[in-house]
């Protein structure tokens, strides 16, 4: 089949390898020239797939049967419109990768928070089961370069966005999980029901002998049971339930025919509540796919947790400094708060997303030892928390001196924790860089 690749970042530049080895003639198109792009040209030369970018020439495109889109790619782009005149299948990365692999099960991750964790604690349980197991898909390793990396798994985990979701067709999870849902995305989509539309599609081609897992302290998630046809598992912090994982006492129980213990709440290495949901979905992963339960509360406990969120760095006379560098929103640094009993000194502040610190700075007088300040978003934060009846804050610019600062305010016991609640843009690459920075500090002092 003659495919074009539009985008040629790593989505679509790994779709192109896999057409290619499944035996199509391959053409990209893309049409920046960023730094990312050039990176990747060198895999298309390798593999002989000729390509174009900093622009779509529009050319020939009648010879092409097929068009696979990378997720960055808007189904309204003048080159996609430009397509849907001619009859040209057009199909996403996720799709097409999907058909490439059929005897693979997937299992599905989607919602607005907490996807990427869960998705990775899902592939660690059921690696470490001995299960033939690729993980990744959205922000990580995309599907197309797990399959070119490892032909015909077993099961693939796949942390799915709604963006991916736009352009499937038969893609069909054996499980899809839904983790929650707050408005997010509104500049690509008209209104909050067509996010949710979107991101619904993750259960239509499913049948009665596939699962949905869906998030029972969630109103808006709780009521999709309602649209679907494959079994359903709860999961619940706040409520007993008659199918699905909850937690109740300090434990994580399962309930199915009869009630189970899995593992007790204490025993999660993950840092707070919200990640006892995270635990919750991988726990009903596992008893759908019949593991037993020690190897799923080996699979929990043995799980590291990803770099950025709420990880632990380093303890220094009592101190525990903590990253949570991918807090880029007020309510991500709420979570973070939430997941400590001690005091804490607190690092926040950034590049702008237009967000409102009303409810985070509520939490300040309780919860915090000293507050440091940090980025453009500084004075809009104090401002609030001011408000709120805390004052006791620093501004600070060089990273190295707010953690030198927050050294000297922290007591024995207490947190020192980086939760920015907002983007890292005016002073950092990007998140990673700014938690990678952070622990370099950290490592040194
Ligand atoms: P995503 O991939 O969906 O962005 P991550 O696993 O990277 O999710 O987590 C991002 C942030 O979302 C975390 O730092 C935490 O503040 C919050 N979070 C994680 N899990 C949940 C959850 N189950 N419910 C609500 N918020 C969560």
């Amino acid at each position: 089949m003659k495919i074009i690749v539009v985008g040629g970042r790593k989505s679509g530049v790994y779709a192109a390898l896999l057409a290619k080895r499944n035996g199509n003639e391959v053409f990209l198109t893309e049409n920046s020239k960023t730094p990312e792009v050039i990176e990747m040209l060198p895999l298309l030369d390798k593999n002989n797939i000729p390509y174009e970018i900093g622009g779509h020439s529009f050319k020939n495109l009648d010879r092409f049967e097929r068009a696979i889109l990378s997720p960055g790619v808007t189904l309204n782009s003048p080159i996609v419109r430009e397509m849907r005149t001619r009859s040209i299948d057009i199909v996403g990365e996720t799709e097409f990768a999907y058909s490439q692999s059929p005897s693979t099960k997937i299992i599905a991750i989607t919602g607005t928070n907490g996807k990427s964790t869960t998705t990775a604690l899902v592939g660690h349980i059921l690696k470490n089961a001995g299960f033939h197991v690729v993980t990744g898909g959205n922000l990580g390793t995309p599907y197309s370069q797990l399959l070119v990396e490892n032909p015909n798994p077993e099961y693939a985990v796949l942390e799915t966005s709604c963006f991916q979701l736009e352009t499937i067709k038969y893609f069909h999870p054996h499980i899809a999980a839904f983790l929650n849902f707050t408005e997010d995305h509104l500049d690509r989509y008209a209104n909050v029901e067509e996010y949710l539309f979107n991101k619904k599609r993750v259960f239509e081609n499913q049948t009665q002998s596939d699962f949905a897992i869906l998030n029972f302290d969630d109103s808006v998630v709780r009521k999709i049971a309602r649209t679907v046809i494959s079994k359903v598992f709860y999961f619940s912090i706040l409520s007993s339930l008659e199918k699905g994982a909850f937690l109740k006492s300090g434990e994580i129980l399962f309930s199915d025919s009869k009630v189970e213990k899995i593992i007790d709440k204490n025993k999660i290495p993950l840092l707070g509540l919200h990640n006892v949901q995270n635990v919750l979905v991988a726990v009903i992963v596992g008893k759908i796919l019949n593991l037993e339960n020690e190897k799923i509360e080996e699979g929990v406990v043995s799980f590291e947790g990803l770099p950025h969120r709420l990880e632990p760095v380093r303890k220094i006379n009592g101190v525990l400094y903590v990253n949570d560098s991918k807090s880029t929103t007020p309510d991500s640094t709420i979570k973070a708060l939430e997941a400590f009993e001690e005091k804490i000194v607190l690092i926040a502040g950034g590049s702008s997303k237009n967000n409102d610190f009303g409810e985070l700075v509520k939490l300040f007088p309780n919860k915090l030892r000293k507050l440091i300040l940090i980025g453009k978003t500084a004075n809009e934060i104090a401002e609030a928390s001011t408000n709120a009846g805390f004052t006791n804050f620093v501004f600070s610019r060089k990273l190295e001196d707010v953690v030198k600062t927050a050294k000297l305010e922290a007591q024995p016991g207490d947190i020192i924790l980086l939760s920015p609640a907002c983007a890292s843009f005016d002073m950092f690459r990007d998140f990673e860089d700014r938690g990678d920075q952070f622990k370099g500090i950290v490592k040194n002092l």
